[in-house]
């Protein structure tokens, strides 16, 4: 999270609360803010740390961690610049933090309810690395913001 967040004008919305979690419950957490950028993405990185061909992100601009294992535990893909944030029991991936992206990356699959429209990827990212057996989501990304 960014400590120098205090952004005044441009509430437009009231914050929706959302809950999430790993897969043994030992981290929870809170995201409030709309869904900023739902993407899915198929770079080396989310592929090696997920065991997966692809994974699913989306940011929100706060994310409070409620759990009684407190925090994920962080590992730095490039240090000082992207950690992601993991479960030390289950192993399951919750977070993302990058330094130069206000929001924090919250895995979509770790939302308790991950069913919102306002969840669907609009972007793939890194596809030129997917597997050519997975077709790529649809691009329904806005060509301009606001
Ligand atoms: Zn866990
Ligand atoms: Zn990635």
């Amino acid at each position: 999270m960014n400590a120098a967040q205090t952004a005044g004008a441009q509430r437009t919305e009231p914050a929706e609360d959302r809950t999430g979690g790993c897969l043994c419950g030992r981290i929870r957490f809170t995201a409030q803010g709309p869904a900023v950028f739902p993407h899915t993405c198929e770079c080396g990185h989310c592929q090696k740390l997920g065991g997966t061909p692809v994974m699913w992100w989306v940011g929100f601009k706060t994310v409070t961690w409620i759990g009684e294992g407190g925090e994920p535990t962080w590992y730095e893909t490039f240090p000082g610049e992207a950690k992601r944030g993991f479960c030390p029991t289950c192993g399951s991936r919750v977070a993302a933090i990058d330094s130069d992206i206000p929001e924090i990356g919250i895995n979509v699959t770790a939302l308790d309810d991950t069913s919102g429209e306002d969840l669907v990827p609009i972007h793939a990212s890194f596809h030129d690395n997917a597997v050519r057996w997975l077709p790529s989501v649809a691009k329904t990304e806005p060509t301009t913001a606001s």
